[in-house]
């Protein structure tokens, strides 16, 4: 595909995130349906060109778990990237819609996750950086793939420049400043699995009014604090923006209302921090098995978490295997 914006008809709005916008499009000479990200990235010209040619190791991926991309272009000062349409949409969507998602379809998106995951990492030792229920995907045929993963080292460091998108996801040792690795992405889909069992975010209910910034202060102080790395405070920093972001935007995404009260990012960062990570509750309502998985997955300390290809391995994975579950028809109910 020579792709350019005048061949592409825009069709429907399919979302707005953090970094730009998502259209449903044609691809007016082939007839082909399309999605199209476009990226608005306050960099040098030279630096949006390298982005393109970055976003080419997109192309190299092939794997059912991983959305493919039919191409990305300058549209001066946007970066569009167009890839396969998902019918179905992402998971934070199709949760809002039709409530907490049976578990046997959320053994499947954790199934379908990891083989991502591995993939990216064992052929083009690619992290994904962003999971979470929108970089979900699904269609009707019952397929899950993952989107907006990390490809592209100066998208990342221009991104990070000017927000963080995603906070709310992030594991505690990159609260605390430590390096991206496999690890947090699968603390990222700890949290994912936990909000679509249970249809809803796993922090802002147990949220409580003691949790105010006056405790931050208190964690400058403490053992710990002194050496981390400047880019603890950053993120901090970084966060509270984010948070006006995330509250201007009460209509999507997570809704950081707990009790009547706006949890503020930083707030969130604490918690995830200090309070015992989220479970799958009450005990009972869930198979022990995918107990396990997530506690697994939500271990606060990185050397104890497991990578993604270990837990391909765990009992909840072989059932998952192992389920007649019918994703293809399940999709049809929505
Ligand atoms: P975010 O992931 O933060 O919500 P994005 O800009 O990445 O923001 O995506 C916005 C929305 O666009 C997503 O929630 C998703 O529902 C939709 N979307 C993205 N890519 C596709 C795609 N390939 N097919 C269908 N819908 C998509
Ligand atoms: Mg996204």
């Amino acid at each position: 595909f020579d792709l350019r914006d005048a061949d592409l008809k825009k069709l429907a709005e399919l979302g707005q995130g953090n970094g730009g916008s998502v259209e449903k499009v044609e691809h007016v000479p082939t007839g082909t349906i399309m999605a199209k990200k476009i990226v608005l990235i306050d960099a040098k010209s030279s630096v949006r060109k390298q982005i393109v040619r970055e976003l080419e190791i997109m192309h190299e991926c092939r794997s059912e778990y991983i959305i493919s991309c039919f191409g990305s272009y300058l549209a001066e000062p946007n970066i569009c990237i167009c890839m396969e349409f998902m019918d179905k949409g992402s998971f934070d969507g199709i949760y809002k819609q039709i409530g907490a998602i049976d578990i046997e379809a959320v053994s499947k998106v954790a199934l379908s996750v990891l083989e991502g995951l591995t993939y990216l990492y064992d052929v083009h030792r690619i992290i994904h950086r962003d999971i979470k229920p929108s970089n979900i995907l699904c269609n009707s045929e019952g397929a899950i793939k993952l989107i907006d993963f990390g490809v592209s080292g100066e998208l990342i460091n221009s991104i990070a420049n000017t927000f963080v998108g995603t906070s709310i996801y992030m594991s505690p040792e990159r609260i605390q400043g430590a390096e991206y690795s496999v690890k947090s992405d699968v603390w990222s889909l700890g949290i994912t699995l936990v909000e679509l069992a249970l249809g809803r975010f796993p922090f802002s209910d147990s949220f409580s009014d003691d949790d105010n910034l006056s405790d931050l202060d208190e964690d400058r102080e403490s053992p710990g604090w002194h050496n981390k790395t400047p880019t603890h405070r950053d993120s901090f920093a970084m966060n509270a923006k984010t948070a006006k972001r995330l509250s201007k935007r009460k209509s999507k995404g997570v809704s950081l209302n707990g009790g009547g009260m706006t949890m503020s990012i930083i707030e969130l960062m604490h918690q995830i921090v200090r309070e015992p990570a989220p479970r799958l509750t009450p005990e009972g309502r869930f198979p022990k098995e995918a107990e396990h998985f997530v506690d697994a997955c939500l271990l606060k300390d990185p050397d104890e978490r497991q990578t993604p290809k270990l837990l391909l391995t765990s009992a909840w994975m072989d059932m998952a295997r192992a389920s007649t579950f019918d994703l293809k028809a399940w999709t049809s109910t929505f």
